[in-house]
């Protein structure tokens, strides 16, 4: 860390540290001085990575790599028919099809590997590990993306469960409007009859809401050497249309980790997290000072910022989706915070597996 970034990380922890003293909740108690050298191992998740975050711990502690240890945490949770959120059992696009999104960084070496569509394998971040490890690349997409795994060995199954088929049939039956096609409408376009589109200030307002079923799993970890890695893996947007890349496999976006600063994660309406960098940003704001909880709410404040569309606002402005930021800091400090209540996420250290809520934005 460089003088003027010690500085400020040093004014941020007494910052903290004043605020904790003041007796302001948190939702979580820095067990570590903001400043201080790291204190891993250190593993946190989204709420649904509590059996991911326990194992991702126990590798870091028999000395694995910090990616191999997310990513075989991660693996589990891609595993578990029950979870419809990610790998196996995850729900389909709108043709039925399981299509998969993974991103993985390593911060000793700052290389990241992601797939995105990929098709019939249960487990899309092992798979990102490979294209990190065997390639020059960092994304592959689609039948490539699939091709590349079943050449590495990796089983080719169907990924759609009974459950996930009936909740799939059940939503061709009623979708109605709320497909991920905009209606006339909704749209902040005017098109004319040769097709050229005119960008309308000011949307027709609908603010009905739209119920978007999201879930992914972000795992974030951190050894006692100080190294550091994030993942992010999800079936994505559920019935979206087949093709779309949620922010999940793009680096900066669903994920991003330096190891000279931390790492971060989203979760939630990936399309509002692309738009503006959120993980990238998180990392940004971390070194620019910022404790992990309160950079994963200035993400969140300029996501609300630059939602203008009314389909995506309350009665208050206020956007109307979920995305929770997950963040961890080179020194062991971590937090979360949410755009609207509910949001929690996972952690584990020396003091076992836990469950904490994420700071909500909005109430
Ligand atoms: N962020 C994921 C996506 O947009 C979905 C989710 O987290 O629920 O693909």
């Amino acid at each position: 860390m460089n003088n003027i970034n010690r500085r400020r990380f040093l004014a941020a922890s007494s910052l903290t540290a004043i605020a904790a003293a003041a007796g302001k909740t948190n939702a979580v108690t820095w067990r570590h001085e903001p400043g201080d050298d790291h204190r891993g191992p250190l593993a946190i998740a989204s709420g649904n990575g509590l059996k991911a975050v326990e194992r991702a711990w126990e590798l870091l502690k028999q000395g694995r790599d910090t990616a191999e240890a997310i990513v075989l945490g991660v693996k589990i949770v891609e595993e578990d028919p029950n979870d419809m959120s990610v790998g196996y059992g995850g729900l389909p696009n709108e043709r039925g099809v399981v299509q998969l999104d993974s991103s993985v960084m390593h911060g000793p070496t700052h290389k990241a590997g992601c797939v995105a569509c990929i098709e019939n394998i249960k487990t899309p971040a092992s798979v990102a590990l490979e294209v990190l490890r065997r390639t020059d690349h960092v994304m592959l997409v689609g039948k490539g993306a699939t091709e590349f795994a079943v050449a590495l060995g990796f089983k080719e199954e169907n990924l759609l469960t009974e459950r996930a088929r009936k909740a799939w049939l059940r939503w061709k039956a009623n979708h109605g409007p709320n497909d991920d096609w905009l209606n006339p409408e909704q749209m902040d376009w005017k098109f004319d009859e040769n097709g050229n589109g005119t960008h309308t200030a000011v949307a027709q307002a609908d603010t009905s809401e739209i119920p978007y079923t999201t879930g992914t799993i972000h795992c974030s970890a951190l050894n006692d050497k100080g190294e550091l890695s994030g993942c992010t893996t999800t079936s994505g947007l559920s019935y979206k249309i087949p093709g779309r890349v949620g922010d999940s496999p793009i680096i900066g976006a669903g994920m991003y980790a330096d190891n000279q600063i931390g790492s971060a994660g989203a979760t939630g309406r990936g399309e509002a997290v692309i738009q503006s960098c959120g993980s990238f940003l998180a990392v940004q704001f971390m070194d620019m000072g910022m404790t992990p909880t309160e950079a994963c709410t200035a993400v969140l404040k300029r996501i609300a910022d630059r939602t203008k569309q009314h389909r995506l606002l309350n009665d208050k402005g206020e956007p109307n989706f979920q995305v929770t930021m997950y963040a961890m800091r080179k020194d062991g400090a971590f937090g979360s915070a949410c755009m609207r209540p509910g949001g929690t996420f996972a952690v584990c250290d020396d003091e076992g597996p836990r469950r904490l809520q994420s700071v909500p934005l909005f109430g």
